[in-house]
């Protein structure tokens, strides 16, 4: 199993076919927990949309300015422009659902926290067994520490940008780029 990438809140709000979610839980494992009596495709009927309209949420609430350092490629695809067509304050409405999205994703896939003792003083660390409860996590991350993101160049998973102009997501993906471009050369 490869280790879940810290963009899995973004790859699950972009995937759309039954095919994206099983090739992600081939690669990262389980999506989500389940009480046994649902199946996995009614869990991502119901569980997805949810985390989904989270994400778009959240481009609604990073504001423009922040928003404008993104990739447009995400950008288009996770901001709804009408979403609040008909309210008189849309940033309000969307803080609103955004916290409601996040405390009710947390509790239901049961994210729980662990005290541990870091540096000089205790921390708090949440504690996932699912691909979903991680995803609830990271957006809660970027929430309160917003970072532009950007899909590499050579895996296509999305990455927080910390370098400017980075293109790709990693030493690997650049190593790869850089072979493949050889391999075309030659
Ligand atoms: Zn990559």
């Amino acid at each position: 199993m490869k280790e879940i990438p810290e963009g899995m809140w973004l790859l699950l709000a972009l995937a759309e076919t039954d095919e994206d979610f099983a090739n992600l839980e081939k690669k990262y494992g389980k999506l989500g927990g389940g009480t046994g009596d649902v199946s996995i495709h009614d869990l991502r009927a119901i569980d997805i949309e949810i985390l989904q309209a989270a994400v778009r949420m959240s481009m609604h609430t990073i504001g423009k300015e922040t928003r404008d350092k993104w990739d447009p490629q995400l950008v288009n695809h996770l901001y709804k422009h009408d979403e609040f067509e008909n309210d008189r304050n849309p940033k309000e409405k969307a803080i609103d659902s955004l916290l409601d999205y996040l405390n009710t994703g947390l509790r239901f896939e049961e994210v729980i926290v662990q005290a541990e003792w870091e540096g000089a003083g205790i921390i708090l660390k949440p504690l996932t067994r699912t691909l979903i409860a991680k995803a609830w996590v990271q957006l809660f991350d970027a929430m309160t520490d917003p970072i532009p993101w950007k899909i590499c160049e050579y895996c296509r998973n999305p990455f927080p940008i910390r370098r400017k102009g980075a293109v790709y997501c990693s030493d690997s993906c650049r190593a790869g780029a850089y072979k493949k471009r050889k391999g075309i050369l030659k």
